[in-house]
């Protein structure tokens, strides 16, 4: 609750890549300013690294990286907590179901899940690399088959990171990679062919062109009516988002995510920013498609838009264009392809251990920067703006 009238409470929901960074950088941004309250709201103290997940579901040891440590010293309160409800009308959010927290501006990051509502039985019987502790207890049950079979349903780059990661932690294992998709499908002919080779090497057996259609406690059924046989099966088949936005009657696109205006607002709420993997944003190329790689700058540009309104100017239209994909191929091989804003490969791409070293200092980068955007905010504030491709023609 607001302490004195004129205190201006700023809720964020998230504290996943996205979060953090609004939440970083409107402390940092607005120090000085008693009447300005920052709360950010996550389920976890812990920060999860998503990025590196599939590393954790092989039983490697990640970072002990606190929230309330980072935001220590600075004007923000954390709240751990599930937030069950947001009521717009109101504007309030409920926490646990047992806290209301009020706002004046609201911002929305609550990322996104794996979709294991795509097909019967996922939601049963697939594990997941949505939190730690789901990294953890399919790292638990690898640890303990000592043989058999692990099918990764979902040929993405998720999929792709986690059989590689699998095969070259556990060589006992047979690890079966399936989608619809080949493997590396968005990536230039290079790229792709030596991402092919790298999960042949690693014993990885991929059957593309067929999506997984039912889970099965032993196995999964593919929709050209064949069967794979498995000990395990993880779903990385695609993405789904909290349906807390549409509930609350946010404007949300076909996927649930929030729908926003060229400067992250949505469409509905103009007191309501969204970010990350939970918003639809739109730029010249088409609506963003959630990364860690567009997820912070969205965060970051919402913390400098807010702290604008709050001095009675205008939040910016956000431009971003894509420049990599950046693809672990277990711990001693990767690849990278460079690519044009809209995500479309470029020519060139980094393979072998160049590659690996590029990975590695992208996916340590995130709270090393935090903690740099702490002490000077600005220096958050660069990344790749996407030229024409992003040029809006109706900046609504
Ligand atoms: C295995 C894996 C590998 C990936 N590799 C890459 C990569 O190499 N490069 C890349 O760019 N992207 C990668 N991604 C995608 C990337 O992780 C996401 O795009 C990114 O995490 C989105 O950030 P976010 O802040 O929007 O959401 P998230 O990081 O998902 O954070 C959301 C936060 O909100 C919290 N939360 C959710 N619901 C609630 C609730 N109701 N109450 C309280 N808290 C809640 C969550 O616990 C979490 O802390 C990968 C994803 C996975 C799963």
């Amino acid at each position: 609750m607001s302490t004195a009238q004129s205190t201006h409470r700023v809720l964020i929901l998230g504290a996943g890549y996205a979060g953090m960074a609004t939440a970083i950088q409107l402390a940092a941004r607005t120090r000085r300013r008693s009447d300005v309250r920052v709360t950010l709201v996550n389920a976890q103290e812990r920060f999860t690294e998503r990025l590196r997940l599939h590393m954790a579901a092989t039983g490697q040891d990640l970072a002990e990286l606190t929230i309330p440590t980072l935001l220590a010293g600075m004007d923000a309160r954390f709240v751990r907590g599930w937030v069950t409800a947001v009521d717009a009308h109101t504007r309030t959010v409920r926490v646990d179901d047992s806290r209301e927290l009020r706002y004046d501006t609201l911002v929305y990051g609550l990322g996104s899940v794996a979709d294991t509502a795509a097909v019967p039985g996922a939601q049963e019987h697939a594990y997941t690399l949505d939190s730690p502790g789901d990294a953890a207890a399919l790292a638990d049950r690898l640890a303990r088959l000592g043989g058999g079979t692990v099918v990764v349903a979902g040929s993405g780059l998720s999929g792709v990171e986690a059989a590689a990661e699998i095969a070259e932690r556990h060589p006992e294992l047979t690890v079966v990679l399936v989608g619809q998709r080949e493997p590396g499908a968005g990536m230039n002919t290079t790229a792709r062919a030596y991402l092919g080779n790298a999960l042949t090497r690693l014993g990885v057996q991929v059957r593309g062109g067929s999506a997984v259609t039912r889970v099965l406690p032993d196995g999964v059924e593919l929709a050209d009516g064949r069967g794979v046989a498995a000990d395990v099966v993880l779903w990385t088949g695609g993405t789904r988002v909290s349906p807390l936005a549409a509930a609350a009657g946010l404007t949300v696109d076909e996927r649930g995510r929030v729908v926003t205006d060229a400067t992250l607002r949505s469409v509905s709420h103009p007191d309501v920013y969204a970010i990350g993997d939970a918003a639809a944003i739109p730029q010249g190329y088409g609506v963003l498609h959630g990364t860690c790689q567009s997820g912070m700058p969205t965060g970051v540009h919402v913390g400098v838009s807010i702290t604008r309104t709050l001095r009675g100017r205008q939040p910016r239209p956000f431009r971003f264009g894509y420049y990599h994909t950046p693809v672990s191929l277990g711990r001693r091989d990767a690849v990278v392809q460079f690519t044009h804003p809209d995500d479309s490969p470029r020519r060139v791409c980094l393979t072998g251990r160049a590659a690996v070293w590029y990975k590695e200092t992208v996916s340590a980068s995130p709270w090393p920067t935090y903690r740099r955007m702490s002490r000077l905010p600005a220096s958050g504030a660069y990344w790749p703006r996407g030229g024409r491709f992003t040029r809006l023609r109706d900046a609504r």
